[in-house]
């Protein structure tokens, strides 16, 4: 078979990019090396809940035309991020709020909370903070630092928050309002019946290869392409020729509760003292309001990541940026292949922003 494009990956960059090109007439064979369409957004109906089987995914965009265009592949409910964070025996509403100062200090009004947050803020000033507790302090002060960020960014890094530089966190945001949403964007939900079926939306009419990594599928294929779309690692691609990018990995923990209608009242409560050693629990069901038989829960452990191992977080310091760098250089001299997505450019991306960016590069490429 003779083919215009190759993708691999079917997660959403390449199946956006699947869905553009053969929207043109373009003829194209997407392969992915697990056994399953979606990538890192598959969801699994389990016992008629659709479980997010890489890490609960949230859509939300201020990005009008991708809100319009995921629109065209499934229906999105009405779904609010409002996480819940839990320390000790302590609940707290997420992101920093109205909600979360009152529980802290008894309080009722913005002035209040303004006040307290800027005395400790004060406290703990730091001109040139050295690392992540210093940086922390001097933006929201001991106590919410203490209770919300300390122990879960120490579980989410593997490290104490002193010997963490200070630059990943830029900024925290407060607000004096009682708003528990989570995100700030325009639009924002979860698809109905799930991130699979959408992905398997956009790939209709398209064939698929399931179970087959590239190296392996190029090896044992007599079918020729014009291009290849390469969502994968790069460094892979390259065979690791110049050294390893390294990551950041999960390890997610299923259960399933016949007996249990409503474990935690919410689909993500975040566990932020440092001996707890998951970060979030996930309760899959109040993605759908409820919807299903029992209940599905997920408990999320950060790990190590080593070769071999998912990865999930790119770690962008100064090695791994310029290790990068070097294997742009490279990639850049492979003229029939575009790399693209998370892995294909060694950097975290929103779901809107990879719909956007595969979207920018179709348009481009298919001009
Ligand atoms: C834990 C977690 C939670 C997240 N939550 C959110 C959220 O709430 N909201 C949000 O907007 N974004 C979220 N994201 C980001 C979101 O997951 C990404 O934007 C999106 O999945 C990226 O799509 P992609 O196509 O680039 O990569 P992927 O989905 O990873 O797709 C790449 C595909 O390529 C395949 N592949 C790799 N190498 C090969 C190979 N050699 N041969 C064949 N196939 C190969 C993989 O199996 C995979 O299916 C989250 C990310 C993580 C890690």
């Amino acid at each position: 078979m003779k083919y215009d494009y190759l993708i691999v990956g079917s997660g959403l960059f390449g199946a956006v990019f699947a869905h553009e090109a053969a929207s043109k007439g373009k003829k194209c064979l997407v392969i992915d090396k697990r056994n399953n369409i979606a990538g890192n957004i598959y969801t699994a109906e389990e016992h008629g809940i659709n479980v997010h089987k890489y890490g609960a995914h949230i859509f939300h965009t201020s990005d009008r035309k991708v809100w319009d265009y995921v629109n065209e592949f499934a229906e999105f409910n009405n779904f609010i991020n409002a996480p819940v964070a839990k320390y000790g025996d302590e609940l707290y509403n997420l992101p920093f709020n109205m909600n979360t100062f009152s529980k802290m200090w008894g309080i009722q009004t913005p002035e209040e909370a303004r006040k307290i947050i800027d005395e400790q803020k004060k406290d703990g000033f730091k001109e040139n903070p050295e690392n992540l507790e210093e940086q922390a302090i001097s933006l929201v002060g001991k106590d919410i630092y203490e209770k919300l960020i300390k122990g879960y960014t120490q579980k989410q890094w593997g490290r104490k928050c002193t010997e963490l530089p200070a630059f990943i966190i830029k900024r925290l945001p407060v607000r004096f309002t009682f708003d528990n949403n989570y995100f700030n964007d325009r639009y924002q939900g979860i698809p109905v019946g799930g991130y699979t079926k959408l992905v398997e939306n956009m790939l209709k009419g398209i064939d698929v290869k399931l179970g087959v990594t590239y190296k392996d599928f190029i090896a044992g294929t007599d079918d020729t392409f014009d291009k290849v779309i390469y969502t994968g690692p790069v460094d892979e691609y390259f065979d690791f020729r110049l050294g390893t990018l390294e990551y950041r990995s999960l390890r997610f923990e299923e259960e399933y509760m016949p007996d249990c209608d409503n474990f935690q009242g919410n689909a993500a409560v975040n566990y932020t003292s440092a001996d707890v050693p998951y970060t979030r629990i996930i309760e899959h069901k109040h993605f759908e309001f409820g919807k299903g038989d029992g209940t599905v829960i997920t408990r999320e452990y950060p790990s190590e990541w080593k070769p071999g191992d998912e990865p999930y977080y790119p770690v962008n310091n100064d090695r791994n940026n310029s290790l990068y760098e070097q294997y742009k250089a490279l990639a850049d001299e492979e003229k029939n292949v575009i790399f693209g997505g998370r892995l294909g450019v060694y950097k975290y991306f929103d779901m809107d922003k990879v719909i956007a960016s595969a979207l920018e590069t179709a348009e481009k490429e298919l001009a």
